[in-house]
């Protein structure tokens, strides 16, 4: 595994055709009163490290630094270093289109926070048509939930993954970075709202992250060890889907 902030031009020139490059993808935005507003970047770093250090050994990869900043609006009511879905994608397609330019040919985009999937994915059905890349979006929840819903019982204690500041995203953070989490604020136990109606109809309420007084679940159930379980599968399933984007993006397996 690469570190791109590490790389000399020269480096970069040999190493770039070959290699997948992974573009993490967070936030800066509130999240309750007991985590940090960069939980999401934190976590994705975390994730997109480990994974591509797993994977590292079958799929040569460029890890990309953290963009940070992400589509972050529904939580300015209490703090955020938003941009807007439209900053957001451009921001992705400038990144992603000299990415290739500077010689990669596969970029992959994880992300780790809701607000950030549309921009991501449409980034990523953009970006192919003007340049000759193949680039690939995911949600390390989405790669995750198999494997944790075999592994864990978190879907039969009805745990909402990621959820927002809950029990899920608490216990990542302890496993991370526990001096980041402030126990003596956590925030009451909450019922989650649904976003999407019974019917499948994608549906937004307005103020809707603040009705939920901007954390959801109950991050008192929170531990460490647990959450360092989910870290590791989460690791292990996208070093794993790090290594099927490769072989599809360089046509040795079906997109
Ligand atoms: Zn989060």
């Amino acid at each position: 595994m690469y570190d791109l902030l590490e790389l000399t031009r020269g480096r970069l020139a040999q190493i770039a055709p070959q290699a997948l490059a992974l573009l993490p993808v967070g936030s800066v935005e509130q999240h309750g009163p007991h985590l940090p507003v960069g939980a999401d970047s934190i976590i994705v770093e975390a994730i997109a490290r480990r994974a591509a250090a797993e994977a590292s050994s079958e799929v040569p990869i460029v890890l990309c630094p953290v963009v940070s900043f992400g589509s972050s609006d529904h939580h300015l009511y209490w703090c955020a270093a938003s941009l807007s879905n439209e900053t957001l994608i451009e921001v992705l397609s400038d990144i992603v289109s000299s990415l290739h330019a500077s010689g990669f040919r596969e970029i992959l985009i994880l992300n780790s926070h809701g607000g950030n999937a549309e921009a991501a994915r449409i980034v990523t059905r953009k970006t192919p048509l003007k340049c000759p890349v193949v680039v690939g979006t995911c949600n390390y929840w989405d790669i995750a939930k198999v494997a944790l819903e075999r592994e864990t019982d978190l879907f039969k204690i009805g745990v909402k993954v990621p959820g927002h500041a809950g029990y899920f995203e608490t216990s990542l953070m302890l496993a991370l970075k526990p001096n980041l989490v402030d126990l003596d604020l956590l925030p009451p136990a909450r019922k989650d709202i649904p976003a999407e109606g019974a019917t499948g109809v994608y549906l937004q309420r307005p103020g809707n992250s603040v009705g939920m007084d901007g954390h959801s679940g109950d991050a008192h159930l929170a531990d460490a060890k647990r959450g360092g379980v989910y870290l590791d599968i989460i690791t292990s399933e996208v070093a794993k889907a790090l290594v099927a984007f490769h072989a599809a993006a360089r046509g040795q397996a079906p997109v």
